[in-house]
């Protein structure tokens, strides 16, 4: 049997071979109670570093309270390879579940965020590392049908090791179906907003993260094909101290922003605003719609690029 490598990458402040608790800061070792970094949407008060969500935690970050509606919660993988690395799969996933109260990394549904409706596809790292197996791949294809039924937009929160090994070419072919049910969203002129948090890696960088209509970063997140040591590993050159990193993926065009979590729920519902202008037009002190010129003859997702072109040049 081939021997399997395995890279584990501790984050920086985990030299020293002790196990961190989990909300003990991994920067600054700021340590917070459980209700207090809930609070703060976890992210470290001392030095801002942002600490990894889960998704239904997020879910209730971003919409309106009460307004999220599940779809597709009762699928579950099945193991069709009858799988077994260390352990079984179906042992795998059943611990997952038991661990996180999810049936797989990403919850998919429908919720409103200041009162704008909207689809979401939101992914936890927790189950199974964020992989993309079958099931993940079918809740993105229920979230984006749910978005074009409806005429609603799609966001997107990623965070994922990549595919799922357990699953081998079916989970490689979720990369294929995620990039179709875009693809679907395009043509219906449905708004496709990505939401990048660390860390989004492997196959779903590869597919449906990095195709938004709209791709903005949590600060400091890893979103990377591959991580730093296996670039320098497979190169032989040494990496930026940044590579890889939400902020130097938007110094090279490859984000419209980057976004602290605690202004996120805004600048969301900012852009659903701009994505349909036409409903619920708000009142009193907000910037001027772009003159007709500008307007005429673009598609929502222009028309929003143009507005945050526009804002970048007005620093
Ligand atoms: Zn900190």
């Amino acid at each position: 049997m081939t021997p399997v490598e395995i890279d584990v990458q501790r984050p920086k402040g985990d030299e020293g071979g002790g196990r961190r608790h989990p909300n003990t800061c991994p920067e600054c070792r700021s340590h917070y109670r459980e209700d207090e970094l809930r609070h703060a949407l976890r992210v470290c008060a001392q030095c801002g570093h942002h600490f990894s969500v889960g998704a239904y935690e997020r879910i209730e970050q971003l919409t309106d309270p009460g307004s999220f509606v599940e779809v597709g919660g009762d699928l579950r993988s099945v193991d069709p390879l009858a799988f077994v690395d260390l352990r079984p799969y179906t042992d795998r996933l059943l611990d997952a579940e038991l661990a996180t109260g999810l049936g797989d990394s990403m919850v998919a549904g429908q919720g409103r965020i200041v009162g704008r409706p909207t689809a979401l596809a939101v992914m936890d790292f927790a189950f199974m590392g964020g992989s993309m197996g079958s099931v993940m791949g079918e809740r993105f294809c229920l979230a984006a049908d749910l978005a074009i039924e409806q005429g609603m937009p799609l966001i997107a929160v990623t965070a994922s090791g990549g595919a799922r090994m357990q699953e081998n070419i079916l989970a490689l072919m979720q990369m294929a179906k995620t990039v179709g049910a875009v693809d679907d969203l395009r043509e219906h002129g449905i708004p496709y907003i990505s939401v990048l948090t660390h860390p989004t890696t492997g196959g779903v960088i590869a597919s449906f993260a990095a195709l938004g209509d709209v791709v903005i970063a949590e600060p400091g997140a890893l979103l990377s094909f591959a991580g730093p040591r296996v670039v320098e590993q497979t190169t032989g050159e040494k990496t930026s101290a940044d590579f890889g990193r939400a902020e130097s993926n938007l110094r090279l065009g490859q984000l419209d922003s980057v976004v602290p979590r605690r202004a996120l729920r805004s600048e969301l519902a900012k852009l659903l605003m701009l994505f349909s202008p036409a409903e619920e037009e708000p009142t009193g002190d907000h910037a001027p719609p772009p003159p007709p010129s500008e307007r005429a003859g673009l598609g929502p997702a222009e028309r929003v690029r143009n507005l945050l072109r526009l804002r970048g040049r007005r620093g």
